[in-house]
């Protein structure tokens, strides 16, 4: 496994961009997860990113997340090179998924995610990435 990317869910991408301009020189890319119902801005940072998630309906969990929780740090992403095989070993160990089956994710990727209450409180993220 290895670090891929922060999550951070806010409820304006160019406002937070704004922040993180002041902060220091990032490339940034954007893009839509439909399935997800969120907006994306990735902000390249050496081998990792910091991902900020802006949800696109009020009915997605982000939205949720953002009522109950407000901005800030949604979860962490491991990337893996085999996510049905992970997630296989994984739940061997104990650990829930969110989906039973991996979604798509940004950029061709699937994801999946470990429920917080069996990762120690904290949203973990697995991503097979098309692009390594
Ligand atoms: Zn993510």
């Amino acid at each position: 496994m290895k670090f891929d990317h922060v999550g951070v869910a806010v409820r304006s991408i160019e406002q937070t961009l704004a922040v993180y301009e002041k902060l220091g020189g990032f490339e940034v890319e954007r893009t839509e997860v439909a399935g997800q119902k969120a907006k994306i801005a990735l902000l390249k940072a050496g081998e990792t990113s910091v991902e900020l998630l802006e949800p696109t309906s009020e009915e997605s969990s982000l939205a949720k997340f953002l009522r109950e929780k407000g901005e800030g740090l949604h979860h962490i992403a491991f990337s893996v090179e085999d996510i049905e095989k992970s997630m296989e070993e994984l739940k061997g160990r104990g650990f829930r998924f969110i989906y039973e089956t991996p979604a798509d994710g940004k950029f061709g990727s699937r994801v999946n995610f470990i429920h917080p209450k069996s990762a120690g409180g904290v949203l973990v993220e697995l991503t097979q990435n098309r692009r390594h």
